[in-house]
């Protein structure tokens, strides 16, 4: 039989953004607000991260992520938000109805308003497509941590790591720390896509090499990895000739990207953002879909959790407001990106309220500036040391600067 429930606000997502903006819609006046994680516990990907470096920005201090996700867990309960674990959301329709699944059978939960925060998953070896055969030893970085962190396992002892996102070179040390032997990290693009201080902690501080424009293009081995051959790539994408060599190893670890997890945000109708991958929202943090909000992993991939958890508090007052039927501003202004921004979000503002825009950059500069203008005027100027794309920039634009603007234009200038 499928149990109905009515509720105020649901949150799909036990991660830091969901408990942060289950905890805000509490805060904001929601009577009845349930969180709905699959797994058995909360704090998401932040329970197989036990290297410091969480709530720098929010703490002022270099948390580890269970320490980080403790201080949410304690919020939402304080808060006297209602937990459902365990619990995997299979859907939801426009008029914002969830369907549940759990050991208790099927739920249709009905509700006021919805926020998202699924998180991400990582790119696999089938999204980028290398050639070779299909032996074992190949693993997304994110899954080595979860053996390492979470059960003891050591998945190889001679690793090349494809890619240098931050997971990746968190586990060089990790791994190097444990007694494995990191042989090098290969990126196919001209600089690190990871932040340069986990280059420096991670890669250099252990003496692992790390080689750009650089790409694995053969795996080999037949029951286990027993090698890759790596190649230096040219300016365009191609291979650049004679720049072969095989290296040897037992693991192939890749740290090639992670997508935001917008299945069901997609089969439900939210429109959804061709470079990020994640809603497209306004600065109430509101999805295509009425009373449907995002934060978060699943909205944009953040370089550190304190912005998470910070827009995620933003999204679930949006929600409380919307599940008590206040009129949330209209956001009518348009957002694009200009000359050197990959995407900035939000995508519409109102301007009736101050906001703190998120982007990143095409490529790695220094002493440049991000501008603000309204299509021709200039808004706000922002002299920055470094830019890489690599680091998610953040901007705060005050109510006053948006006057008469009909659109905002964001760049990178001189
Ligand atoms: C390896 C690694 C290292 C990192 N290191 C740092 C660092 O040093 N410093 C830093 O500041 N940041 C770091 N980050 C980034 C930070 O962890 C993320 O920004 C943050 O975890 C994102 O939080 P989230 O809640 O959006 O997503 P997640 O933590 O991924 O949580 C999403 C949750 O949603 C649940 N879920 C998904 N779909 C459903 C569904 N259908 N039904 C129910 N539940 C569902 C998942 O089970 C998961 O628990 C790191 C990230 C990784 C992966």
């Amino acid at each position: 039989m499928i149990r109905t429930e009515r509720i105020d606000v649901a949150v799909i997502g036990g991660g830091p953004a969901g408990m942060a903006a289950a905890s805000a819609s509490r805060q904001a006046g929601a009577a009845r607000v349930v969180l709905i994680e699959r797994d058995p516990r909360l704090g998401g990907i932040l329970n197989q991260c036990i290297h410091d470096g969480f709530g720098t920005k929010v703490f002022k201090e270099a948390l580890t992520g269970p320490e980080f996700a403790g201080i949410y867990a304690r919020k939402l309960k304080e808060s006297g938000v209602e937990t459902w674990l365990e619990s995997t959301v299979i859907g939801f329709s426009p008029d914002r109805v969830l369907t549940i699944c759990s050991r208790k059978g099927i739920t249709r939960l009905e509700t006021g308003a919805v926020v998202l925060a699924m998180g991400c998953r990582e790119r696999s070896r089938g999204a980028i497509g290398i050639s070779g055969t299909r032996p074992a030893g190949i693993y997304t970085a994110g899954a080595v941590q979860a053996y390492m962190n979470l059960r003891n396992i050591a998945v190889g002892r001679r690793f090349v790591i494809l890619g240098s996102g931050d997971v990746g070179l968190i586990m060089a040390r990790r791994l190097s720390l444990e007694g494995a032997e990191v042989v090098c990290v290969a990126e196919i693009l001209p600089y690190p896509s990871g932040l340069a201080r986990n280059v420096v902690q991670c890669l250099e501080d252990f003496g692992i090499p790390l080689y750009l424009n650089t790409t694995v293009v053969e795996i080999h081995g037949n029951s286990r990895v027993t090698g890759v051959t790596l190649a230096e790539v040219e300016p365009g994408g191609k291979m650049k000739r004679g720049s072969r060599r095989r290296v040897v190893c037992d693991t192939l670890m890749l740290s090639v990207g992670l997508i935001p997890e917008n299945e069901l945000s997609a089969r439900a109708g939210v429109k959804l953002s061709p470079v990020t991958r994640g809603p497209v929202v306004d600065d109430s943090f509101q999805t295509s879909i009425p009373g449907v909000f995002a934060c978060g992993n699943v909205l944009q991939v953040h370089d550190l959790v304190d912005y998470a958890t910070l827009e995620a508090e933003k999204a679930g007052q949006s929600a409380a407001r919307y599940s008590q039927a206040q009129v949330l501003p209209a956001a009518n202004i348009p957002v694009e990106a200009g000359a050197g921004i990959r995407y900035v979000l939000p995508a519409l503002v109102s301007g009736q309220e101050a906001v703190d825009f998120t982007m990143r950059v095409t490529a790695p500069s220094r002493e440049r500036a991000i501008v603000f203008t309204d299509g021709t005027k200039e808004i706000r100027r922002l002299q920055q040391q470094v830019l890489a794309p690599a680091a998610m920039a953040r901007v705060r634009l005050n109510r006053g600067r948006f006057d008469g603007a009909k659109k905002l234009v964001v760049e990178v200038a001189d």
